[in-house]
């Protein structure tokens, strides 16, 4: 059997619903398909995640929401018209919208997640009735009745591990499931939203479930691509890549795979395959646990902008016993977690992510860190991360020579360097502005030949 996940941009618009089904249609182990909430139609459109979003924000706020609310009823109404469906199935979708909506608010985060849920809900609801109307066996499965279980953390739900036995029973049925992404329950009966993108991950986590031969992703490109095609023209296409490159990547910034879409799929060993919705015949990237690799060779550049570096610096601070563990804590009693950690013998730093970060928290752990650790501190924000990872890397000597001198010769300044245990990747911290030129000047180094 085969799971298949199929992202925004496919379930955009009446077409493309019906170029995923017929793509379901044309392989008889394609039983399995989750689905995304319609996303962009082009470059100016708005994802109904994201008009969902707003709609909730203007309620919580004490506005009424009804312009917002009619322009997502709007996204589903065409779609449904255009692929002539029960008006039924509509007027279902409404009903759902605005029980959503006039839902409990005392909580703002789990009424935001029971909006945002909604998103993919009444897409799946949507996709069961096309196959239906095909005349094709086909269910909706809600995420409670599967026995999707997450942990209670809004907006970045955890997996509970039971949910593995309860979601195998999926494939006893003998017709097409069709799953919504992106959300699951807590044990208590609330909903709750993985981070966004996170409808990958639900796709991996169903392939587990029910030990699929592959994991199928479709979205809007060919393949997984070296480095961000936006950047550097004529990218490469990975073929093949092991679950541990594209984890490394998909953290630092490839946006083709959430990266904690990875951790189900090497449970039982899926193998996820990235395809493309509109040229489905095209091979696509495998993912996959081993590779033949060769020596040195980097498969990916990655980029992400977006964070911030604590500095500290204290004399003898290497003698120091527990002044990890009290920055660590400060850290934590603000609810963060931290990325890196880079440290000299006197000096220490703390990657964060910035958009976990107000003027506030930011003066509250620097008070913290000079009054009860004794260091100086000062923070610099608008860094941005790059990374390049290949398993060949831990082979050779000379990787981080050839990579520093391609920087150095771009005229990119190395903020900060770090290299993980597994030797797979290799990550740099650099100015945000010279991000774009770092991983032009790293490819050109890495990928000669595509010059
Ligand atoms: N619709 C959600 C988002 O935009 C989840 C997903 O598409 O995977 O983040």
């Amino acid at each position: 059997m085969k799971v298949c996940k199929f992202g925004g941009t496919s379930m955009a618009d009446a077409a493309q619903v019906s170029k995923s089904c017929d793509i379901i249609l044309s392989d008889s182990e394609r039983r399995v398909v989750v689905v995304s909430a319609p996303g962009k139609r082009d470059k100016t459109d708005t994802k109904v995640t994201d008009l969902l979003i707003t709609c909730a924000r203007e309620k919580l706020a004490g506005n009424s929401g009804e312009k917002e609310l009619r322009r997502i009823v709007e996204r589903y109404a065409l779609i449904q018209r255009d692929l002539d469906l029960p008006e039924k199935v509509l007027a279902d979708i409404k009903h759902d919208l605005q029980l959503c909506m006039e839902s409990d608010k005392s909580s703002h985060a789990a009424y935001l997640d029971r909006m945002k849920a909604a998103g993919e809900d009444n897409c799946a609801k949507l996709v069961a009735a096309e196959f239906q109307k095909r005349g094709c066996k086909a269910r909706y499965l809600n995420p409670r009745e599967a026995g999707l279980l997450l942990t209670a953390q809004h907006g970045s739900a955890q997996l509970l591990p039971e949910s593995y036995d309860n979601l195998a029973k999926i494939a006893d049925y003998d017709g097409i499931t069709v799953f919504p992404g992106f959300f699951g329950y807590t044990p208590e009966g609330q909903v709750v939203t993985f981070s966004r993108g996170g409808s990958d991950v639900t796709g991996a986590i169903l392939a587990a479930a029910i030990k699929a031969n592959v994991y199928e992703n479709f979205t809007d490109v060919n393949f997984v691509y070296a480095a961000d095609p936006k950047i550097v023209p004529n990218t490469e296409p990975i073929p093949e890549m092991t679950y541990r490159e594209m984890r490394e990547l998909s953290y630092a910034g490839f946006k083709v795979l959430h990266d904690e879409a990875i951790i189900p799929a090497i449970r039982n060993g899926v193998p996820i395959c990235i395809k493309n919705t509109n040229a489905p015949d095209e091979p696509g990237t495998m993912i996959v646990l081993n590779r033949e690799t060769t020596a040195g060779r980097v498969v990916g550049i990655a980029h992400n902008k977006g964070f911030c570096t604590i500095s500290m610096s204290k004399y003898l601070m290497n003698r120091e016993i527990g002044f990890g563990r009290k920055l660590l804590q400060i850290i934590e009693d603000e609810g963060l977690s931290f990325e890196h950690l880079p440290s000299g013998i006197d000096t220490l730093s703390i990657v964060l992510r910035e958009d976990g970060m107000d003027e506030e928290t930011e003066k509250r752990i620097l008070d913290r860190i000079k009054i009860e650790l004794g260091a100086d501190a000062n923070i610099e924000h608008g860094l941005a991360l790059i990374m390049i990872a290949g398993e060949g890397m831990r082979y050779v000597v000379g990787v981080a020579a050839k990579a520093t001198k391609a920087l150095a010769d771009a005229g990119v300044n190395i903020e900060m360097m770090d290299q993980g245990a597994s030797e797979i990747s290799m990550m740099f911290g650099v100015k945000g502005e010279d991000s774009e030129q770092a991983v032009r000047s790293l490819y050109a180094s890495f990928f000669p030949w595509r010059k």
